[in-house]
C-alpha cells in the first residue's frame, strides 16, 4: 500500500549536511517526496510502499550526521501527491522563528584523504565537506548559505561547484566548499617573505618548530600561539610573551597513540578528545612532559589535530606534541583579526601564518574534563557554541547578562536558551566590547528582540551596568542562586531542591560576599539554609592574588591576633612587612569585607601547607591544593556547625598534623574529605528536616575533580538523587543559563 507523510524535524539540522542524508536515506529505500529547510528546522514529504516508508523513518535517527542532532520529530498523514523522485528543495523562508546554528566541525577523515589524494585538493589546508568545517565562526547570517558566511567573497570552481550542486556528492551544499583554485589561501609571514605556496609554508613553518621557533597560527575561531612542548626553552619563552607566569598550556598531539604515550586517559576521554568538537581534556600526565608546560599541577590540558593544517604540519615535524595556546597577550580576547595578529605577533613571534578568510565569531578551543565517567563542560566555546538547550519554559525575549569573570550572556528564543560561547574577563576593556559586539551578533542571527533583561545582584559588574543601560525591564538574581538554576536547567529540574553552591565569590543579599552556601530553592527563590563562617578578606578582591592573606585572616580569626607568636612556623616565607600590614586591617577591620567563599577556604588551606602562597592565575591556589592530594587517604578532620559550618577545629588539626610532619598531600586529602562531609551532612539534616531529597550542587569549587568525584560518590552512596553540571560550566560561564532559567520562571507566574 502507498501512503505517504509529512515529517518535520526540529533541532541542530542546518549546516550539518542534513538534507542530503536524508536525500541518501530516501534513495536507499526507495521512497519519493521532498526535503527542504525551512526557518524552524527540516520538512520531509515522503511517499511509498508503507514498509519502504517505516524504515525510511526508522533510518533516519540513525544515519543522519555525526553533528547534527534531533529535538523533536514530527510525523503526520498527508494526502498522496504522486513524486516520481525525491528532491531537495530550496530553503524555504517561512517564518522568524530560528533554527539552530551549528558549531564549527573538526575535519572528517574523507577530507583528510582528500587533502593526499583529490588533485584540486592536495596539501589544501581549508579542505571541508558537508560532514565538516567551519560554521558558527564563519556565519554572518541565518538561512545558512555561503553568501551569509565569510565565504561570500570566494566563488567557487567548476570542480567545486560541480560537487555542491551533485545531490551524491559529499560535498553537496557544503557552504565553506573551497579547493586549492578558488578557496581561501595560506601566507607565511617570515622575516621579509610572505610565502604563499602551500609547499613551501609547510616545510618552512614545520622546520621553524623543529628549530624551537615560536609561531602565531590561525586557527578556527581565532590565532594560537605554537611551539615544540618538549623544547624547555621555546615553551619558556612563549610564557615570557604571553606575560603568563604559571598557568598551564594546552597542547595538541599529533595522534591519539602520542596522548596516550604521555597521559593516561580512559575510555570516556578517550572518546570526549577523539569525538568531532575536538575539546581540550584535562589528563593526568604520565611522564616524559616538560615540567614548564603544568608548572605543578598533575593535569594537563590536551586536543587533537581539528584542522587540515594540524594534521599537515604534524607530518612534516619531529615532534608529535606542540603548545597550542590562544593567540593573547594575558586576558584579552583571543586575536581573530590578520592585521592585529601581524601587528601583535609580527615582532615578537618567529613567523606568521594566516589565511584569508575572515574569522566573524571568536571562539576559543573549549575546555572539558571527565569525572565519574561523565563530561565537564569548563569552558564552552569551539565545537559547542552556540548550540540551545530546550528549557521548557518560555524564554523568548529575555537577556541574561551573566556574572563578570569567565563570562557568557544567553538569549532567550522560543522554549530555548541560547547561550554564548566563552567570552572571558569583562574587566579587560577589549573583552568587554567582544562581549558587546557578540550580544549584537546573536539577537541578529537568531532575530533576538530583548524585552527582559536579568543580571547579577553585584552592583559594579559590568554585565549588571550593561543591562542597566538597556532600558528595557531588568531583574536581579543573586549569584549562587544563578548556579543552582543553571544546574536545574541542565536537568530540567522545576521543583524545591537542596542547592549547595561553592565557589570563590558572589554579591549575597547582605551584601557580603558569599561562596560556601546551603539553600533551599527553586527556579523562583532561595531560603539561605546555612553558609560557611564569615571570614575577613583583608583588601577586599586582592587577597584572591595573594592566598596566605586569607591564611591569616582564617588564623587570626580563630586564634586571635597573637597567631604569629603562636605559631610562627606557619608564616615562614611571609613578607614581615606585608604581614604587619594585612595584621593591622585585620586589627582595625579595614577594608576587611567578610566572605563566607569556599574558594577563600581553599586558598586559605593551600597558602597554610606552603603549596601556594601567592597565585599567578586564578584559582591557582586551590588547582595546586588538588594536585598534591593522595586520594586514597580516607580520613578526614572534625568542623564545628553550632550555628554556621566554622573549621576552628579543622585548622587546630591541620596545624598538629604540620607539626608532626604528616605529608601534605596527606593533609590535603584529609581537608577534601572534610569538605564531602559537610556537604552530605548538611544534605541529610537539610533534607529530613524539608523533607526534599534532591541535591543540586553547582559553582566554580566543583570544578575540582577530586571533591566532584567524591561528593558524588558519597552522595550515591547515601541513596541521595544529586545533580552537577557537565554540559555548561559549574562555575560563573554557566551563570547566565540559570540566570535566564530564574527569569523565565518568574515571568511565567508574574513575579518579576
Ligand atoms: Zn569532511
Ligand atoms: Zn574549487
Amino acid at each position: 500500500m502507498i501512503i505517504s507523510k509529512q515529517i518535520i524535524i526540529k533541532g541542530l539540522v542546518q549546516g550539518v549536511g542534513f538534507r542530503p542524508s536524508i536525500y541518501r536515506i530516501a534513495i536507499s529505500n526507495n521512497v519519493h517526496g521532498t526535503v527542504a529547510n525551512n526557518n524552524t528546522g527540516v520538512i520531509i514529504i515522503v511517499e511509498g510502499d508503507e514498509k519502504c516508508v517505516e524504515n525510511f523513518i526508522i533510518d533516519i535517527p540513525q544515519r543522519i550526521p555525526i553533528a547534527s542532532s534531533i529535538n523533536s520529530i514530527n510525523i503526520s498523514d498527508i494526502e498522496i501527491n504522486g513524486y516520481d523522485d525525491f528532491q531537495i528543495s530550496k530553503s524555504i523562508s517561512m517564518s522568524n522563528d530560528i533554527t539552530e546554528v551549528s558549531p564549527d566541525i573538526s575535519i572528517c577523515d574523507e577530507c583528510l584523504a582528500d587533502i593526499e589524494t583529490q588533485s584540486s585538493r592536495i596539501d589544501y589546508p581549508l579542505t571541508n565537506c558537508t560532514n565538516c568545517g567551519p560554521r558558527f565562526t564563519i556565519i554572518k547570517d541565518l538561512p545558512y548559505d555561503r553568501s551569509k558566511t565569510t565565504m561570500d567573497v570566494f566563488p567557487m570552481c567548476k570542480t567545486c561547484k560541480n560537487e555542491y550542486i551533485n545531490i551524491l556528492d559529499r560535498r553537496f551544499h557544503a557552504q565553506p566548499v573551497a579547493c586549492n583554485n578558488c578557496g581561501p589561501k595560506y601566507t607565511l609571514y617570515y622575516k621579509e617573505n610572505e610565502i604563499t605556496d602551500i609547499k613551501t609554508i609547510i616545510a618552512t613553518s614545520g622546520k621553524l618548530i623543529d628549530e624551537g621557533k615560536i609561531l602565531a597560527i590561525k586557527g578556527l575561531g581565532g590565532y594560537h600561539l605554537a611551539c615544540d612542548a618538549f623544547n624547555d626553552e621555546s615553551v619558556n619563552k612563549l610564557r615570557l610573551i604571553k606575560n603568563r607566569d604559571g598557568k598551564p598550556f594546552a597542547l595538541l598531539f599529533s595522534d591519539i597513540d602520542a596522548v596516550k604515550a604521555h597521559l593516561d586517559i580512559n575510555i570516556t576521554e578517550e572518546k570526549l578528545i577523539s569525538g568531532w568538537r575536538k575539546p581540550i581534556v584535562l589528563l593526568k600526565i604520565k611522564n616524559g612532559l616538560s615540567s614548564s608546560i603544568s608548572i605543578g599541577l598533575v593535569t594537563i590540558g590536551a586536543m587533537l589535530p581539528y584542522m587540515a593544517f594540524h594534521h599537515i604540519l604534524f607530518k612534516q615535524i619531529e615532534t608529535n606534541c606542540i603548545v597550542l595556546t590562544s593567540g593573547n597577550i594575558s586576558d584579552e580576547p583571543i586575536i581573530i583579526s590578520d592585521d592585529d595578529a601581524l601587528q601583535t605577533f609580527g615582532n615578537i613571534c618567529d613567523g606568521t601564518i594566516t589565511y584569508n578568510r575572515h574569522i566573524h565569531n571568536r571562539t576559543d578551543d573549549s575546555v572539558t574534563m571527565v569525572v565519574n565517567n561523565t563530561e565537564r563542560t569548563i569552558r564552552r566555546s569551539r565545537g559547542y557554541a552556540p548550540s540551545p538547550i530546550e528549557l521548557n519554559l518560555n524564554t523568548e525575549g529575555i537577556f541574561a547578562a551573566g556574572a563578570e569573570l569567565v563570562v557568557c550572556f544567553a538569549i532567550g528564543r522560543g522554549s530555548q536558551a541560547i547561550v554564548s560561547q566563552h567570552i572571558g574577563d569583562l574587566k579587560n576593556l577589549e573583552t568587554l566590547e567582544f562581549y558587546k559586539e557578540s550580544i549584537n551578533r546573536f539577537s541578529r542571527l537568531f532575530r533576538f528582540k530583548p524585552i527582559l533583561a536579568v543580571m547579577d545582584m553585584h552592583p559594579d559588574y559590568l554585565s549588571s551596568k550593561y543591562v542597566e543601560k538597556m532600558n528595557i525591564s531588568n531583574i536581579k538574581v543573586q549569584h549562587h542562586h544563578a548556579h543552582i538554576a543553571s544546574c536545574m536547567a541542565e536537568h530540567k529540574l522545576d521543583e524545591k531542591v537542596i542547592g549547595i553552591s561553592f565557589d570563590g565569590t558572589g554579591y549575597g543579599d547582605d551584601g557580603n560576599i558569599w561562596g560556601g552556601e546551603f539553600f533551599i530553592c527553586n527556579l523562583i527563590g532561595y531560603e539561605r539554609i546555612n553558609h560557611f563562617e564569615y571570614i575577613m578578606q583583608p583588601g577586599g578582591d586582592a587577597v584572591t592574588k595573594y592566598p596566605w592573606r586569607m591564611m591569616t585572616a582564617y588564623l587570626y580569626h580563630y586564634f586571635g591576633k597573637d597567631v604569629t607568636s603562636k605559631y610562627p612556623f606557619l608564616f615562614n616565607g611571609v613578607d614581615n612587612d606585608e604581614l604587619k600590614i594585612v595584621l593591622s586591617m585585620l586589627n582595625k577591620k579595614l577594608n576587611t569585607p567578610i566572605t563566607s567563599s569556599a574558594g577563600r577556604l581553599f586558598d586559605a588551606v593551600s597558602a597554610l601547607l606552603g603549596v601556594c602562597r601567592v597565585a599567578t592565575y586564578h584559582a591557582e591556589a586551590p588547582m595546586q591544593l588538588e594536585s598534591i592530594a593522595d586520594e586514597s587517604v580516607t580520613d578526614s578532620y572534625t568542623y564545628n556547625c553550632d550555628v554556621h559550618i566554622s573549621f576552628k577545629s579543622t585548622f587546630v588539626e591541620i596545624i598538629k598534623d604540620i607539626e608532626n610532619k604528616i605529608p601534605i598531600s596527606v593533609i590535603s586529602s584529609k581537608f577534601h574529605n572534610t569538605i564531602v562531609n559537610i556537604i552530605v551532612e548538611q544534605a541529610k539534616i537539610i533534607g529530613n528536616k524539608a523533607g526534599i531529597s534532591k541535591i543540586v550542587l553547582s559553582g566554580g569549587s566543583f570544578q575540582n575533580k577530586i571533591l566532584l568525584k567524591k561528593v558524588e560518590m558519597e552522595l550515591a552512596a547515601n541513596n541521595f538523587s544529586f545533580f552537577t553540571q557537565s554540559k555548561f560550566p559549574s562555575n560563573d560561564g554557566g551563570i547566565a543559563l540559570g540566570q535566564l532559567a530564574i527569569a523565565a520562571k518568574r515571568r511565567e507566574l508574574g513575579i518579576i
